[in-house]
Parts: structure tokens; C-alpha cells; sequence
């Protein structure tokens, strides 16, 4: 088992995947960049990832990283482009100790990772959604609102976003060009270990989500447990959503597991 998933519900467009089945892919790094100070971009590429599946704006690879004791699973979400048989894996750089934060400092082209792929939880929903990311969540926001905007684009103006993260300029950008095209965009600047409480004081005041009107069929969560856990309990106690239209998943590890 993943420690770090808490996966509530799984999208019902992202199961083509065999979930479940260790199905490990050798890929070789073809590309680092760096996006901002502390997100650096890693293109690894496999030859199974040019087989299109369907897995999802929010799939990642759980890459098996050098721990201090042993090997580790680190999960990074995964933008797949199948024609070239690519996955770029957006990295933020958040400790200096972390094994995926140590592996994207020091990764270079023609170094090889294993890893799983794994869908994502994510389905588009006409009803209307929020969608809450903190930091580490962001790579898959990202990928959810370009996947909103490609095949559902009537979608955007129901989608509802709140991003929890210390440092806006994170990903260059993203605000600017989001923003004035959802339904409504909160941005919440708050150190780690604190998204939670005040994602969930932002939701508790209901008129300061979309002037107050707003009301969404599912909601959508990434990020520290706490952060996931207050946006699952709000969802319910304030649109009275059902455990199937939550998908939330915690990004934060409680534990390595050698793998
Ligand atoms: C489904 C899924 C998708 C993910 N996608 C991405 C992705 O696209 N990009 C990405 O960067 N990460 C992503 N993550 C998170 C990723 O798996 C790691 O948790 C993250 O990279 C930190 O790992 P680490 O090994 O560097 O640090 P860890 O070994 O987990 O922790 C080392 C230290 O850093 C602290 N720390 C860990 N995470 C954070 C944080 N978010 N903020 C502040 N301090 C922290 C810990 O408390 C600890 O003190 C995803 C996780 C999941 C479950």
C-alpha cells in the first residue's frame, strides 16, 4: 500500500489503468529544466509510455528513489505525451533531506528511474467543481484545468479553484492566465503545515468562494493530509456531497516504505 494516498474516490474515466498491478517501466531521463526557483521539470521517457492510456490529467509515477535506508516510492504526477513517448514530471523542491527532492537536484540526462504509473482520480463534472491544491498538488491542477479547457471548455466558468501555497510566483504564470478564465480563483498564502486551517476558514465562509453563489457538484483535493481532510469534510457538511463526488488524495508522506 501507498502511505501517502488516501484516495477517496476513483474517477470513473481514469480506470483503464490496472490499478493495483505493479507494473514497473524503466525510463531514462531525456530532459531537466528548471520552471521556477524551486520547481524543476524532469522529462523521462519509456517505451510503454507511447501505448495511449487512459489514465488521466492527475496520473503520476511513483518512482522508486534512493532513501538513506533502502529504496523509496515517491509518487510526482506525470504529464504524458504518448506521440513521444514522454512523461514530464513537475518536481517542487520543498526539503533538502526528501529523496524526490535530493533525486530532482541532482538528476541528469541518461539517468535511469523505475517506476509505476498509476491514474489519477480526477472526472469532469458538469455540475460544477472545486478544485483545491497546495503546492505539491499544483503540477495536477495545472493538468486538470488544461484538460477542462481542451475537451470540456463550457466547463470553466463552474470550476472553482483555491490554491494554498507560500509562494505565489511558484509557477510562473499560472494565476495570471487562470484566473480570468474560472469561475473563481483564491489564492491563500500560508506556510507549510497550515493549509488546512485556513483552506478550511476560506470554505467555512461561504461568501468568499464566487461571491457566496456558488455550488458545486464534486470537488477535487491534493495536497498535506490536513489540507485534504478539512476540503473532504467541508464538501460534505457544505454542498452535502457524497463520498463518490470527493476525490482527494494527501500528498504528504506519513512514513517511507522500502520498495
Ligand atoms: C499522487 C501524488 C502526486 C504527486 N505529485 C507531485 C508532483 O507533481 N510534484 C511534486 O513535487 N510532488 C508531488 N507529490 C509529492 C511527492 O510524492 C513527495 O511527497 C514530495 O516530492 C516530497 O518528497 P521528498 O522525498 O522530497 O520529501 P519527504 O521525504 O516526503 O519529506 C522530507 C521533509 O520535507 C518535508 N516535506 C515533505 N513534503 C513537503 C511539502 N509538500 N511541503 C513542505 N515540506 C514538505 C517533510 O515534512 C520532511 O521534513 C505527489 C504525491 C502524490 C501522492
Amino acid at each position: 500500500m501507498n502511505p501517502s494516498v488516501a484516495t477517496v474516490s476513483p474517477a470513473a474515466d481514469a480506470l483503464a489503468v490496472p490499478v493495483g498491478t505493479e507494473h514497473w517501466i524503466d525510463t531514462r531521463v531525456s530532459a531537466v529544466i528548471d520552471l521556477a526557483a524551486r520547481l524543476r521539470r524532469v522529462s523521462v521517457t519509456a517505451d510503454v509510455l507511447r501505448t495511449p492510456r487512459h489514465a488521466g490529467p492527475d496520473a503520476h509515477l511513483r518512482l522508486c528513489l534512493p532513501g538513506a535506508d533502502g529504496k523509496v516510492i515517491r509518487p510526482v504526477t506525470a504529464a504524458i505525451d504518448h506521440r513521444s513517448g514522454t512523461a514530464e514530471l513537475d518536481l517542487v523542491l520543498v526539503s533538502d533531506d526528501g529523496p524526490a527532492t535530493r533525486w530532482a537536484r541532482s538528476v541528469r540526462p541518461g539517468d535511469r528511474v523505475r517506476a509505476v504509473l498509476r491514474p489519477g482520480v480526477w472526472s469532469a463534472d458538469p455540475r460544477g467543481q472545486l478544485l483545491v491544491a497546495d503546492e505539491v498538488g499544483v503540477p495536477a491542477l495545472t493538468a486538470i484545468l488544461d484538460r477542462i479547457d481542451l475537451a470540456h471548455p463550457e466547463q470553466l466558468s463552474r470550476t472553482h479553484v483555491i490554491v494554498a501555497a507560500a509562494d505565489a510566483r511558484m509557477v510562473p504564470g499560472l494565476e495570471q492566465w487562470w484566473a480570468p478564465r474560472v469561475g473563481s480563483w483564491h489564492r491563500i498564502r500560508t506556510a507549510p503545515g497550515r493549509e488546512g486551517s485556513m483552506v478550511a476558514r476560506l470554505l467555512a465562509d461561504g461568501g468568499r468562494i464566487g461571491g457566496g453563489r456558488v455550488r458545486v457538484g464534486s470537488v477535487w483535493a491534493a495536497g498535506a493530509c490536513d489540507l485534504v481532510a478539512a476540503v473532504s469534510r467541508l464538501a460534505a457538511e457544505r454542498w452535502h456531497l457524497s463520498s463518490s463526488d470527493i476525490a482527494a488524495t494527501a500528498y504528504r508522506h506519513r512514513a517511507d516504505r522500502s520498495a
